[in-house]
């Protein structure tokens, strides 16, 4: 019984792997190879990441609920030092961050990226829709303090 159920375990993350690599690669061509916030263009430092995070029952891995996101982007969308995107496609910065002088990955990663709009697919058909890209908004703390590392999305 034990062994049958480690199967069933592996046989899952097998099918898991394989569903995240194949919307990886289709949120990436859709946003050609560049991280949707500082566009940043090598496909070997970019992840897809979900807008409705997976584990949500809107969360689908489907072009329009991705982001072509650089490493340090969707980590810090994750944990909600980027609160996402406006109504008119400009990216939202923890104010907090903001406040921060922490050096030039602080100023290049995170305050540049205020002044940007979102990096949109020429497809506006697998463009991420609005309502997925302002579900986030409600639990981003615009007026926050310090920034904090339990946040998760
Ligand atoms: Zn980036």
């Amino acid at each position: 019984m034990k062994l049958i159920l480690q199967a069933q375990v592996c046989y899952i993350r097998f099918l898991t792997r394989l569903h995240q690599q194949a919307f990886r690669a289709r949120v990436l061509k859709a946003y050609r190879s560049r991280c949707a916030f500082c566009r940043l263009r090598h496909a070997e430092l970019l992840d897809a990441a979900h807008i409705i995070p997976d584990r949500e029952a809107a969360g689908e891995p489907v072009v329009t609920n991705g982001l072509a996101l650089c490493k340090i982007h969707h980590a810090a969308y994750d944990r909600m030092f980027i609160g996402g995107v406006s109504p008119d496609y400009k990216i939202i910065v923890e104010p907090g961050l903001l406040r921060e002088e922490d050096g030039p990955c602080c100023a290049t990663a995170f305050k540049a990226c205020t002044a940007l709009n979102l990096f949109y697919p020429a497809s506006a058909k697998i463009g991420p829709t609005g309502t997925a890209l302002l579900s986030a908004l409600p639990n981003f703390a615009i007026n926050s303090g310090p920034a904090r590392l339990d946040r998760q999305r």
